[in-house]
């Protein structure tokens, strides 16, 4: 008989793990209440990035915090009632800022990023892959000189990350409507995104079912290890058990797990986007703005404008002001832009302090993939890669670095 598999969570991390492992022979199920791409893997930047290994803590990135806290059109807001509840997290993040942690961490991030379009690729296979994603690069801009540069270009270097400067001419032979006041960016030609994460995603979970997988609109809300392994899951309209379960469910996966005693520092770093749908303009090739902390990205259906980081929790209402403003942004970036009517989202990025998702067995037969912050459209199908081979019996040297037992040891 096939082993089987309950995967909570129906983003792109759990698609992931559910296709490799129907692909290895498992029987899987997937449950969540909001169906496939309801959460973060909805309405992010699709940034597909193999060639990002700069972690979100840097050296010195605290002096700005306070000066970003100040301006109401800066890329990073805490409310005041969240502000006592994330501090510990926060104290983590400063500390992943010291120069070792830098190092170990663009390491694990170069191993788990770089395959990304590969995956990918086998994932959806040539035809898909070639009609969702674009190996177009990117281009960073900033307002000033950045105080991160120089440590940001030491570890594209010694990861081989090739990447070029920019004048103010050369960026507008790229983007000929750019606003005169950016003078520099920087092109990494090997990254790349996808004109569609919301179609990317449901692909992933028609992949799923055709390879024999169930997905049910259903909310864990209960996990009990079984007597001599494996797991029952209670969800909302039914209970399920199977020989192991894999815990996808982004921000939200912490609810499932603080009653098994697994404790780990995953946050929320909630995002925005204002989506435009009729832009006067054309883009090829995606920018981002690090000083405002958001991206611009062509889409099949338009421009999305995605970004910025609130720390609010899972519950606190969206704040509408924050997708409207990088409608803004985008304006001020390509002055002559006009566009329809922004249709504006907020997302939950899952995030650790260290920018490093927890892949890997956290009890006997339950699997954690959660946590890949800014970058889980890239990180996500990796992960799942590897975890389902773990899963399959073929233990993964790239897991070391994303252990959920690496908290316990800091
Ligand atoms: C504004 C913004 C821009 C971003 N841009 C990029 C980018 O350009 N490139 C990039 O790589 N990444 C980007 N990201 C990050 C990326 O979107 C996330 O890291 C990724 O989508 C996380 O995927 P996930 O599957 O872990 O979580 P999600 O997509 O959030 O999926 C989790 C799922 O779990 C389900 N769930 C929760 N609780 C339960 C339960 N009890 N039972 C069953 N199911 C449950 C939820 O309903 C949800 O569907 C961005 C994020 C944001 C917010």
């Amino acid at each position: 008989m096939a082993p089987t598999a309950i995967i909570l969570g129906a983003g792109v991390a759990g698609l992931s793990t559910a296709l490799f492992l129907a692909r290895e022979g498992w029987s899987v199920t997937l449950l969540d209440p909001l169906g496939p791409a309801g959460g973060a893997s909805f309405g992010n930047a699709g940034l597909l990035s193999p060639e990002t290994v700069v972690p979100a803590a840097l050296p010195g990135m605290w002096r700005k915090v306070p000066g970003w806290l100040r301006d109401p059109t800066g890329p990073l807001t805490i409310r005041r009632a969240y502000a006592a509840k994330v501090a510990p997290w926060l104290l983590r993040w400063l500390a992943e800022s010291r120069m070792p942690q830098v190092e170990r961490n663009a390491e694990a991030l170069k191993a788990l990023h770089a395959p990304a379009l590969e995956v990918w690729r086998e994932m959806l296979g040539e035809a898909a892959y070639r009609d969702l994603i674009r190996q177009s690069g990117q281009v960073q801009v900033w307002d000033g000189p950045s105080a991160t540069a120089e440590i940001e270009t030491a570890l594209r270097a010694k990861h081989g990350i090739r990447a070029e400067v920019l004048g103010a001419d050369e960026l507008r032979q790229i983007y000929p409507g750019l606003a005169r006041d950016i003078t520099r960016g920087l092109l990494v030609p090997g990254n790349g995104h996808t004109v569609s994460p919301a179609r990317a995603v449901h692909s992933l979970a028609a992949l799923v079912q055709e390879a024999g997988g169930t997905i049910l609109a259903q909310k864990a809300l209960k996990l009990i290890p079984r007597e001599g392994g494996g797991w029952r899951v209670m969800a909302n309209v039914a209970m399920h058990e199977a020989d192991a379960v894999v815990v996808a469910g982004g921000a939200w996966s912490l609810q499932l797990l603080a009653p098994l005693g697994i404790t780990v520092p995953l946050e929320t770093e909630r995002g925005y986007h204002a989506h435009l749908p009729a832009p006067s303009i054309e883009l090829r090739v995606p920018i981002m703005h690090k000083s405002r902390g958001f991206g611009l990205t062509p889409m099949e259906d338009g421009l999305r404008a995605a970004g910025t980081v609130e720390f609010a929790g899972l519950d606190a209402a969206p704040d509408e002001r924050r997708a409207t403003l990088l409608a803004e942004h985008a304006k001020r970036l390509f002055p002559g832009l006009e566009f329809g009517t922004p249709r504006l989202w907020m997302g939950f990025r899952p995030s650790f302090p260290d920018s490093l998702p927890v892949v890997g067995e956290a009890k006997r037969d339950l699997y954690l993939c959660f946590g890949h912050g800014h970058f889980g459209m890239t990180g996500g199908p990796p992960s799942g890669r590897m975890l389902a081979a773990l899963m399959a019996g073929r233990p993964q040297t790239g897991l070391a670095a994303l252990s959920p037992s690496r908290f316990a040891r800091a």
